[in-house]
């Protein structure tokens, strides 16, 4: 089935008899048995409840996955994510990734024993140097957050194969209507649903994607026993957001294009990083393992005071933390989402006080670029 159709439809599962369109909130804690040793399938929300049920079968499919768990949070699926490592174990981390990643392997994983090296995997090759005797797994985010680097997943696949390591992707800014790591040959895939998933700004939501028994198994019993599930209403908010992603991923990209293009022609911009400008080192690489190329744009003005003005004078984008949702928001890496990186590492990966982040909307096209420049103009 087309993406597109599996978007609208989901797993198709029905729950009640009504004929409802649209499914159900089932919005209970607890189910009734119907005799002893007996059950509906249903037996405490926290472990299974139909409503996240469709959802993650719906989520699942979309990635070519066998299972899929939703968590409350992108944070709290990393979270889960991380028990199935213990102390001692090893794990190489893209050198460029969401803030709040850098921040759980730095403060909660390393304080759990689990070592944690970032290095920059876009040069695919160069991570085979960093494997250890007891390296478990390979984290990655393509394309990065905020530089917009990408790595080949299908290249990294075959060396964690080979070391019999575990290769998770981060595949929040493509979501599955683009990238499908599933299919390229990753363990796990991971999503904040909040950001494209859900897409709308107004709820939280994670999760975790395998196509393996074994761990979709190991997970289950985490995450019913950890507990961070998302709740029905959150999972049927999902359910209506993914019913419109393929189209909003399409009109998005569509705008961020026309968006990219005119601020590399802007006098005051420096640099624009988006994988779908043929010069962005990714290009191909992107065109090879995605079918878009999102619609995440960050680039570099030529000060500090043109950023800050930017961010004050904007009036249709808003300057806010996160993502992918259908108004478009633009951030300050720096002060925000990679504030608590050391400030060396994060200047040596790009990120300083001349770089912007935008996640581009759904408004029109024109009026967002008209927005920047009377932002740009004025600065
Ligand atoms: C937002 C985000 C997360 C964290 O997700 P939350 O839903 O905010 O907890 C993880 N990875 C990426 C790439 C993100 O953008």
């Amino acid at each position: 089935m087309d993406l597109k159709t599996l978007c609208i439809h989901g797993c198709g599962t029905k729950y009640d008899t009504t004929g409802a369109i649209s499914v159900p909130i089932f919005q209970s804690a607890t189910f009734a048995h119907p005799g002893v040793g007996k059950s509906t399938g249903f037996d405490y929300s926290r472990q299974q409840n139909p409503t996240r049920e469709y959802l993650e079968k719906t989520v699942a499919a979309l990635e070519c996955g066998s299972d899929a768990l939703a968590f409350s949070t992108g944070m709290a699926a990393e979270t889960a994510l991380m028990e199935l490592f213990s102390p001692g174990d090893h794990i190489i981390a893209s050198d460029d990734l969401y803030g709040g990643s850098h921040r759980l392997f730095r403060h909660i994983s390393e304080k759990n024993g689990i070592t944690v090296d970032f290095v920059n995997t876009s040069d695919a090759a160069g991570i085979e140097s960093h494997i250890l005797p007891h390296t478990k797994a390979v984290f990655i985010e393509t394309p990065t957050n905020p530089m917009m680097q990408v790595t080949d997943i299908a290249a990294v696949a075959e060396i964690t194969k080979r070391h019999g390591l575990l290769l998770i992707v981060d595949n929040t800014f493509l979501t599955p209507y683009f990238q499908q790591p599933l299919k390229l040959g990753a363990d796990i895939v991971l999503h904040s649903g909040t950001k494209y998933l859900g897409g709308h700004n107004d709820t939280l939501a994670g999760f975790i994607v395998v196509s393996d028994a074994l761990l979709s198994e190991k997970l289950r019993c985490i995450s019913k026993t950890t507990g961070a599930c998302l709740s029905p209403f959150d999972s049927w908010l999902l359910i209506r957001g993914i019913k419109t992603l393929a189209i909003r991923m399409e009109q998005q990209q569509k705008n961020t294009i026309k968006i990219a293009d005119w601020l590399c022609s802007h006098h005051k911009i420096k640099a624009v990083h988006y994988p779908g400008l043929r010069s962005h080192p990714g290009y191909s690489i992107s065109k090879k393992q995605a079918t878009g190329f999102g619609a995440m744009i960050s680039f570099e003005t030529d000060s500090e005071n043109t950023a800050v003005q930017i961010l004050e004078r904007v009036e249709i984008i808003q300057y806010a933390e996160s993502l992918g949702g259908v108004e478009s928001l633009i951030t300050y890496p720096m002060l925000q989402t990679h504030a608590d990186i050391p400030k060396e590492e994060r200047e040596a990966k790009g990120i300083n006080e001349r770089l912007l982040r935008l996640s581009v909307g759904l408004e029109s096209a024109d009026d967002l670029i008209a927005d920047l420049k009377h932002a740009l103009d004025e600065a």
